[in-house]
C-alpha cells in the first residue's frame, strides 16, 4: 500500500529503512492494541470493561520498557490526560463488540504468504475468529475515525488484502472482514467473494512487478496527496523541499507487499 501511495514513501520505509519517530496518535493505538490483546487473554468471563480499564497502565509501563523513548511524547504532568485518552478508546471498544460472547481463534497474528508468481504478502492481523461452523472473521482495530469518501478505498484495500491472505493460507474465503473505528464507533464490514479476491490478487502481482522494477531501476517518484500531512519523510522530500539519501540499491530480501 506504501508504494501504491507514494513509491518514494516506499522506498525510504522499505528500503532505505529509515526509522520514523514515534508519534503520539500512533504510540497511543499500540497501547489499546496492546490492551485489546491482553483482554482477551482472559477468561471470557472476566472482559469487563473493568479488567480492560485495568490493563491499560500496565501495558503503558511494558511499552515503556521496550521502547524508553516514546516517553518523550507524554511531557511531565501529561500522563494522565494521555492515558485518559487510552482509556476513552478502550470503553468506546465496548459500544461495538461484547468480549464476553466469544473466544478469538488467535489475536496478534503475523500472516505471511507467497502468491504463485512470487509476490510476498505480510500483514499483522489483529483478530482471527472462527464460528462454531468453521465461518472465518477477520478482525482490525483502527484508533482513528473511520474514513470519509476518499480514504474508503485505502480501508478496502487492506481488508481485501487479509481476505486474499487467508484464502492462500488456508483456501477458505473469509466470511467477514471487519475494521472497528473507535473514535468515531464506525464499523466497515466486507464481505468478500472468490472472483474478486482472485481479481485483486492480479492487482497485487502488477504492483509487486512494479516494485521490482523500482528496485532495479531506483526510480521511486513522490507522489503527493493529502497523506503527506501524515507522512514522517517530507524532510527528505523533494515535493517539500528536501532530498532523499542516495539509492542504497536493491536490499538482498526485500520485505513485502505493504
Ligand atoms: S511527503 Fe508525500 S510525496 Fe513526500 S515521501 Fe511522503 S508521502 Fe511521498
Amino acid at each position: 500500500m506504501d508504494f501504491k501511495q507514494c513509491p518514494l514513501k516506499y522506498r525510504l520505509r522499505t528500503v532505505d529503512r529509515i526509522p520514523e519517530p514515534p508519534a503520539r496518535p500512533a504510540v497511543r493505538g499500540t497501547l489499546v492494541h496492546a490492551v485489546l490483546e491482553s483482554l482477551y487473554g482472559l477468561p471470557s468471563g472476566e472482559r469487563v470493561p473493568d479488567r480492560a480499564a485495568a490493563l491499560v497502565e500496565p501495558a503503558w509501563r511494558h511499552l515503556l520498557e521496550d521502547r524508553p523513548e516514546v516517553g518523550s511524547l507524554v511531557p511531565d504532568g501529561t500522563l494522565d490526560e494521555f492515558l485518559g485518552e487510552v482509556h476513552r478508546l478502550v470503553r468506546a471498544y465496548y459500544q461495538l463488540e461484547d468480549p464476553t460472547a466469544f473466544d478469538p481463534e488467535s489475536c496478534e497474528s503475523m500472516l505471511e504468504v507467497r502468491l504463485a508468481d512470487g509476490s510476498p504478502l505480510r500483514g499483522f492481523v489483529d483478530r482471527i475468529d472462527v464460528a462454531p461452523g468453521g465461518a472465518l472473521r477477520v478482525v482490525d482495530y483502527k484508533t482513528g475515525r473511520s474514513p470519509g469518501p476518499g480514504g474508503e478505498h485505502r480501508a478496502l484495500f487492506q481488508l481485501k488484502f487479509y481476505a486474499l491472505m487467508m484464502l492462500r493460507l488456508r483456501d477458505v474465503v473469509p466470511a467477514q472482514l471487519r475494521l472497528l473505528y473507535l473514535s468515531d464507533g464506525q464499523i466497515l464490514t466486507y464481505r468478500p467473494d472468490r472472483d474478486e479476491l482472485l481479481r485483486f490478487e492480479r492487482i497485487l502481482s502488477a504492483l509487486w512487478a512494479a516494485i521490482s522494477s523500482a528496485l532495479r531501476t531506483g526510480e521511486f517518484p513522490p507522489v503527493r496527496s493529502w497523506l503527506c500531512e501524515f507522512c514522517e519523510y517530507r524532510g527528505l522530500c523533494p515535493e517539500f523541499g528536501g532530498s532523499p539519501p542516495p539509492y542504497p540499491g536493491p536490499p538482498s530480501q526485500v520485505e513485502d507487499l505493504r
